[in-house]
């Protein structure tokens, strides 16, 4: 593989054995000047993590010194990932990785996209257009997929193995990206290491801290959170605890977050807590419902919500409106009259 693909994908075999024949020491990747940018980048490695992605830059195959900042930054992060030791960061940094190459993976050519593979020993069959993984292999990585779509029984199968396309490989490889780097972390870092890196380590602290603040808090910023429905609330909280809502809540949940003024980024953090979490997917389908397609929808009616079985809680507020748009915009209006 090239050199700049070892950077971008600096978790495969071949990229730890280039970094370890570059022959740095820890203590000079901790504190050698000629190293600073590579800090840096690390430290903005995890910090993007924890706001949900992490930008990949574009490479040149000439680019040697940005390769390296990149492919030896990947290390120090995971230094600070393992000195923080904190499950929330360890799941959030895992994740971030896995879906920037997922981002990244889509495009590379077929051979490429089977190379990767078999650096996770997944074998894969190319054929036009489409691909083959054995159903052992699928059956582990889909297991946390709920669509349909991801269920065996749905999918083409042919001598014990599964029909798969590019981007459906690609989700796949995002997963098994994932528990890689999850299940290496935290790393055994000697104390004096992590006291090395404490300055690094505060920055990343502050931002977990205000994050973890936010969503375990109900602080949804310029919305007010204590103002919403019964029935939204109990979906907020189900999202949190990690239980995946129905479809149709999903949708009542996102349209009626977007319409009382919530970012499609803060709605995107919203759901960002189980380990299957999509990023792309999801942004599509919040973008979607805010209006990207030409069209802008509401939230269902107090009727439809009932109807689907997703109207939880009513009180007595609940008995004079027939929208939870209405609820909340009464329950605001009275909070501000008094
Ligand atoms: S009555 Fe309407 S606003 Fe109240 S919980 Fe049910 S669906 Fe939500």
């Amino acid at each position: 593989m090239e050199k700049k693909d070892l950077a971008l994908y600096p978790f495969i075999k071949e990229a730890s054995a280039y970094v370890s024949n570059l022959g740095f020491s820890l203590e000079q990747l901790i504190s050698s000047r000629a190293l600073d940018s590579v800090r840096s980048r690390g430290v903005e490695r995890v910090l993007q993590a924890l706001k949900g992605e992490i930008y990949k830059p574009q490479l040149l195959s000439s680019d040697d010194s940005k390769i390296h900042i990149e492919l030896l930054s990947y290390p120090f992060s995971r230094i600070l990932v393992s000195c923080i030791d904190d499950n929330f960061l360890i799941r959030r940094y895992s994740l971030a990785e896995a879906v920037s190459c997922y981002d990244l993976l889509r495009f590379e050519s077929d051979e490429f996209i089977r190379d990767i593979a078999s650096d996770f020993d997944i074998g894969v069959h190319i054929y036009n257009n489409s691909f083959d993984i054995h159903f052992t292999d699928y059956i582990r990585l889909a297991s946390s997929m709920k669509a349909l779509e991801w269920k065996l029984v749905n999918r083409k199968l042919h001598k014990g193995h599964v029909y798969i396309s590019k981007e459906e490989l690609a989700r796949l490889l995002q997963e098994a990206i994932k528990e890689r780097i999850q299940g290496s972390l935290p790393l055994d870092v000697p104390q004096d290491i992590c006291q090395m890196c404490s300055p690094y380590i505060s920055q990343i602290h502050t931002v977990m801290q205000q994050m973890k603040e936010t969503f375990g808090s109900g602080d949804f910023g310029a919305v007010e959170s204590d103002m919403f429905p019964p029935c939204m609330m109990h979906a907020i909280s189900n999202v949190r605890a990690g239980v995946n809502l129905a479809h149709s809540m999903r949708f009542a949940l996102t349209s009626f977050l977007l319409n009382i003024g919530m970012s499609v980024d803060d709605i995107i953090s919203l759901f960002n807590v189980s380990p299957d979490f999509d990023l792309e997917k999801t942004r599509y389908q919040i973008e979607h419902i805010s209006g990207s397609s030409g069209t802008e929808y509401k939230p269902p009616s107090c009727s439809t919500m009932r109807t689907y079985g997703n109207c939880y809680g009513a009180d007595e507020l609940c008995s004079k409106v027939k929208h939870p748009l209405t609820y909340y915009k009464r329950k605001t209006w009275f909070k501000h009259k008094n």
